[in-house]
């Protein structure tokens, strides 16, 4: 048995199924493996104790779940060694559970929708609120294995692949054959990245958000890029996923804090006093209960001012964390460290919310931004956010602008901090010292010229 849960382990479980095939070789049982994503973040971020009480949770959940839509509930620890095999919950690994169902007891497909669904319901751990997802993976007898090993181990490469797939949804996924070398291509990937990592193959490249006012420079976005010595540049696209799910978004904000405040005193000391950049933190870097903290020691450390560094958040990110996160940012926002909602408009269409948060700054989301002089509804939702954040003080960039149209409307309608392609696309931290923090004090920044000597992502 498995110490923290109480249930079955994987050997107990492999056991159990084989027993299944050795009495009927024409068993059509199915194994279907739950990742559960709070439980890889748990462990990254918050220690033993919070993961304890998740688990049981979890656990007391699925079997009551279970219970409820199965026509027999599973079996319950210590049990006999009998006939019934199955329905079996056992926990597999770190983050893993497996069930055990013989095929006419219920659809595979049916069950893992229903349990997805309960299973994120809101919960509270610890004191910690939590919104649990969860991602499936199935493999059938015979099609997908003679064997128990087999079967497990496919259904866990589905669940795996499942977790792969962007989106917020729980996904389920059906064993297939090709799972086996994407699989492989992933875990290959987690391994370069780490070494990556360890040996700093990353750069963190500036783009710049402009005043369009004056043509002065007003912040900078630091955007984070893997220099792999045999592939070349990979966009953040490529790795920031995998790094989140894997947990080494950890080590890697920590690196990209580092390099942002190493360049807020490197760019200050070349001439640009005023330095600010901002950095882009992922939702599994929210769940950290002492980000703020770390932040904060980070500043004294490197000796840089709080105001100098802003944090990027998507709606997406925040809105599911909104109660856990609040004192963070409370926290982040009396140090000094102004927080800027990405990808604005986006998210979700509750607004309630913002009044209650400490924001600086909205960042209307580049679609939006994209659809100006297009005759639909985006100039409507523009001038909306633009108003919406002058009712509630905060600051207002529009970011994603590539044309002379999309600055002017923007200017006229009332935002005029702009960051885009129009004006300069990110660039290394060497390029964007020599380009706009020296000359910025001697003769304001007087027009786009980044499109032309652009510097690709
Ligand atoms: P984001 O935070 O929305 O960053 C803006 C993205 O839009 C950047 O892509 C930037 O190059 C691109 N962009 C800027 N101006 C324009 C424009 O005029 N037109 C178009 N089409 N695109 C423009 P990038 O650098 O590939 O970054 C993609 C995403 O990766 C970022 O989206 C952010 O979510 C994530 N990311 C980047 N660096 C980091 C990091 O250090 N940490 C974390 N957690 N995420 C990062
Ligand atoms: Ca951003
Ligand atoms: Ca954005």
């Amino acid at each position: 048995y498995d110490s923290s849960t109480g249930l079955p382990n994987r050997a107990f479980f492999i056991e159990s199924l084989q027993q299944v095939f050795d009495a009927d070789g024409a068993s059509r049982d199915r194994v279907l493996v739950l990742e559960i994503d709070a439980l890889r973040r748990v462990g990254v971020g918050w220690g033993e104790a919070v993961t304890a009480a998740l688990l049981r949770e979890l656990t007391a959940r699925l079997l009551a779940d279970l219970a409820l839509v199965l026509p027999r509930p599973p079996l319950q620890p210590p049990h006999a060694w009998g006939e019934a095999k199955r329905p079996l919950l056992a926990r597999l690994g770190d983050s893993a559970f497996a069930i055990l169902l013989s095929a006419d007891e219920v659809c595979d497909l049916d069950l893992a929708q229903r349990l997805l669904a309960r299973l994120r319901a809101p919960l509270t751990v610890a004191g910690v609120d939590l919104v649990v997802n969860a991602r499936v993976g199935i493999a059938r007898a015979p099609e997908h294995g003679h064997d128990a090993e087999t079967l497990v181990r496919r259904a866990q490469a589905a669940a795996l692949a499942a977790v792969a797939e962007r989106g917020d949804e729980g996904v389920i996924r059906v064993y297939d054959p090709r799972l086996d070398n994407s699989e492989r291509h992933r875990l290959a990937l987690e391994a370069r990245l780490r070494r990556a990592i360890e040996r700093e193959e990353l750069e963190l490249w500036y783009q710049p958000k402009i005043d369009a006012r004056d043509g002065s420079l007003m912040g900078a976005e630091g955007l984070v890029r893997w220099r792999d010595p045999r592939e070349g540049l990979i966009g953040p696209d490529r790795f920031i996923p995998l790094a989140e799910e894997t947990g080494l978004i950890v080590p890697l904000t920590e690196w990209v804090l580092d390099r942002a405040c190493a360049d807020l005193r490197a760019f200050a000391a070349r001439g640009w006093q005023e330095a600010r950049l901002s950095v882009n933190i992922s939702a599994a870097q929210l769940d950290h209960k002492r980000l703020a903290e770390e932040i904060e020691a980070r500043l004294a450390r490197d000796g840089v001012a709080p105001a100098a560094l802003e944090l990027e958040i998507t709606e997406q990110a925040l809105m599911p964390r909104l109660d856990s996160v609040l004192d963070t940012l409370k926290a982040l926002h009396e140090l000094g460290v102004a927080i800027a909602l990405d990808d604005f408009g986006t998210g979700y269409s509750s607004l309630g919310y913002l009044g209650r948060f400490p924001l600086d700054w909205l960042k209307i989301d580049r679609s939006f931004i994209q659809s100006l002089g297009q005759g639909g509804s985006g100039e409507a939702v523009v001038r909306a956010i633009v108003a919406l954040a002058e009712g509630l003080r905060l600051g207002v960039v529009a970011e994603g602008i590539e044309r002379d149209h999309q600055a002017r409307w923007l200017l006229a309608n009332g935002c005029h901090i702009h960051q885009g392609y129009h004006y300069a696309r990110p660039m290394e931290a060497e390029v964007f010292a020599r380009r706009f923090t020296g000359r910025f004090e001697a003769a304001p920044w007087s027009g786009p010229t980044g499109a032309l000597e652009s510097f690709s992502t």
